[in-house]
């Protein structure tokens, strides 16, 4: 059955698949944190859904909302019409925002997807301010449609400047270390400001506050709060986009109470559908100037999405379970940091709560030549990096990423039955991203096979 699936659809499916090339499993039954495949095998999983599983497969709460709607007699999908089902759910979102925004929120369903709840965003703060371009960060993603993707750096016909997010290791504009975030704001502002720039006020500005995609790389507080500065002097909407670190991942229930900072705009999905596709924007109410009918699409009805949407944000709430990301992902990156850190094959092992990387570099290479990427090398990079303000040396010279042996880390998780995620601009960062319900005993058990796994490309 097994072999059958997978033969199938690989002769069938698009070549543009991505997680089956890498994972040859076919999922059958899933509980928490398990994943039992049609040949039997059993798997750890720590890729949820991409994020998506803040409570793993199948929690009791979920399929109990689920169920609800179900036995309820309730139309399964109802476009934006107003129901108990929504109801309960903008409710209960509402009582998680940051306290800046919640008084004085508006909810917008959007598609299915997180990239289409930012492409409303993008044309919300278009609409809003009358502007058009947009300024973006290196290394973001924010989903694969032409707005989301050109903010990611992929589609270069939609005015978008790129700005220098701030990263110790591996800065592709040479800047990380002790000072680089500050280099990065006075680059912001110098690109903002200076007529010569050629940037015109842009409409908003887009930023996840930890790169998930692009490798886990979590913004420091205070370069957060640098730009949310920035953007309030301008009167330029700051989106934070939450999609991947929303609902208890990185520690706190929205990553940017860190910070402390309030967004004009969030853009949510993934975790906040329990495990279904539900996608939204939530933004200051002098915002909503949209005209009637200005974002539709037949998919904002989910109602099973809802419900398991409203279940999952109340249990993460009532369970204190962002406390616990933050308690367990410390104790797992110190442990990571201890079993991986002195290897030559590990770059950097970082994260924020259950939000977790391990850089693989070139162990081959020599470590201590100078080797900063330079933003030109960098297809995504606008800006020239020799009109950044000068900053300190970088503090760390990298060894070359290592994809290749990345990629091994990932098959060798895979055969010890642990399914860990890639990511980075070389793809060369295995990520963990379990569920925010995973025990100790379970988080000692990914950490044994990940560690096995390492070990195992290292030598
Ligand atoms: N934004 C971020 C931060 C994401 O991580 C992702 C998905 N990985 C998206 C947007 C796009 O979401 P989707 O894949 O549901 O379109």
């Amino acid at each position: 059955v097994h072999e059958g699936i997978l033969r199938r659809q690989s002769a069938r499916e698009s070549s543009a698949r991505t997680y089956a090339r890498a994972l040859p499993i076919v999922p059958v039954r899933a509980r928490g944190l398990t994943i039992e495949g049609a040949d039997g095998r059993r798997y750890l999983d720590c890729l949820s859904g991409a994020g998506a599983l803040a409570l793993g497969h199948n929690h009791p709460v979920v399929l109990e909302a689920v169920r609800g709607v179900l036995d309820s007699g309730a139309p399964l999908s109802v476009l934006d019409l107003a129901t108990p089902v929504k109801d309960a759910f903008i409710t209960e979102l509402f009582r998680t925002l940051p306290p800046g925004l919640a008084g004085r929120a508006r909810v917008q369903f959007c598609g299915p997807a997180g990239t289409d709840a930012v492409e409303a965003a993008l044309k919300l703060v278009r609409v809003a301010t009358g502007r058009t371009g947009v300024l973006a960060f290196t290394g973001a993603y924010h989903g694969m449609t032409a707005g989301a993707l050109a903010a990611s750096g992929g589609a270069p016909d939609v005015q978008v400047t790129r700005l220098p997010y701030p990263q110790d290791y591996r800065c592709p504009f040479g800047i990380g270390g002790p000072g680089g975030a500050e280099t990065a704001v006075r680059w912001t502002t110098s690109l903002l400001d200076d007529p010569k720039s050629g940037v015109p006020l842009p409409a908003g500005m887009i930023l996840e506050p930890v790169q998930g995609e692009g490798g886990v790389i979590p913004a420091p507080d205070g370069w957060l709060r640098s730009m949310r500065r920035i953007t309030q002097d301008r009167s330029v909407p700051l989106i934070a986009d939450e999609v991947q670190t929303g609902v208890g991942r990185t520690g706190a229930f929205w990553a940017v109470e860190h910070s402390g900072i309030t967004p004009d705009v969030m853009v949510l999905s993934k975790a906040i559908g329990g495990s279904l596709p539900l996608a939204v924007i939530v933004y200051r109410d002098d915002l909503d100037v949209w005209h009637p009918g200005a974002h539709a699409g037949t998919f904002r009805g989910n109602q099973l999405a809802m419900a398991a949407g409203t279940a999952t944000l109340a249990h993460v709430r009532e369970n204190g379970l962002a406390a616990r990301a933050a308690d367990l992902g410390s104790r797992m990156l110190t442990r990571l940091r201890d079993d991986l850190g002195h290897l030559a094959c590990v770059g950097e092992v970082r994260g924020r709560g259950l939000m977790i990387g391990v850089e693989l570099v070139d162990p081959e290479a020599d470590g201590s030549a100078p080797a900063p990427v330079s933003a030109t090398a960098d297809p995504s990079a606008t800006a020239d990096p020799s009109s950044a303000p000068s900053g300190p040396e970088p503090f760390r010279t990298p060894r070359p990423a290592a994809p290749a042996l990345a990629a091994a880390v990932q098959r060798e998780c895979l055969q010890r039955g642990l399914i860990v995620e890639l990511g980075g601009r070389h793809s060369a960062v295995v990520r963990l991203l379990p569920p925010l319900t995973i025990s100790d005993e379970q988080a000692a058990a990914v950490l044994d096979r990940l560690s096995d796994a390492v070990a195992a490309v290292a030598r």
